[in-house]
């Protein structure tokens, strides 16, 4: 397994990729401000997102609700400030765990899902904020809506199930150059009316930031390599 990162090599990378985001941000003509960064704990143990904590970072990100829960509940008590973020996929077993740690839903990709998030959202009484992800690849591994049946599924989120539709996500192909996946994500955000963009990881949030990016999702940039 590789080290643990130190404090203050968390501090250092935190402040390092915050820089950066500010400088792509205003590179686009936009302000830092506009930008989240959510640290990708996934994998990490709970003593290592402690460091990230206690660097004052908040947005965290996990791809799994199984692993989320066993080092997020205790984390989320201690640091009641703290915005969660699911940016895995979601099986529909699993929504109302995901519903009760979760703040935000990165994830939402097709209709059963949106129906069930919906459903159990009401029964706990939370209004999660959903971003929409669109499989800007096509890629039949992936995740995400494909992008010709973007709209139609952003109008039924909205109409048929009333979520909080907070934007859109993607994650471009390994290998591809990203830009043109943030440029397809951003045009189908702004002709559905929405402000939010979450993309851009650990090798391209700049690009992503530059390219109009509300939140980013970094993971390896902030804590090392994964195992
Ligand atoms: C793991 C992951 C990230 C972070 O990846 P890094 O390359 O480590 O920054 C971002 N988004 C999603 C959806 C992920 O699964």
């Amino acid at each position: 397994m590789p080290a643990q990162p130190t404090l203050s090599q968390i501090t250092a990378h935190l402040a390092e990729i915050r820089a950066r985001i500010d400088q792509a941000a205003r590179a686009g003509g936009r302000s830092g401000a506009d930008v989240t960064l959510i640290a990708v704990s996934k994998t990490h143990p709970a003593e290592t997102i402690e460091l990230a904590l206690a660097a004052g970072q908040r947005h965290f990100g996990e791809n799994r609700v199984q692993e989320a829960e066993a080092k997020w509940p205790a984390l989320k008590e201690r640091f009641p400030d703290v915005v969660l973020h699911l940016i895995g996929g979601l099986q529909t077993n699993k929504v109302k765990d995901a519903l009760t740690l979760f703040d935000v839903i990165h994830t939402v990709d097709r209709p059963r899902l949106a129906a069930s998030i919906a459903q159990h959202a009401g029964e706990l009484g939370v209004r999660p904020a959903c971003f929409i992800q669109v499989n800007t690849g096509e890629e039949e591994q992936k995740g995400g809506i494909p992008p010709l049946e973007t709209d139609g599924f952003v109008a039924e989120c909205r109409d048929v199930h009333g979520l909080d539709l907070a934007g859109l996500m993607c994650i471009p192909p390994v290998g591809d150059p990203p830009a043109p996946h943030f440029a397809l994500l951003k045009k189908f955000a702004r002709r559905n009316g929405l402000a939010g963009l979450s993309m851009g990881m650990s090798g391209d949030y700049e690009c992503a930031a530059e390219m109009g990016a509300t939140h980013v999702r970094v993971g390896s940039a902030i804590f090392g390599v994964r195992a």
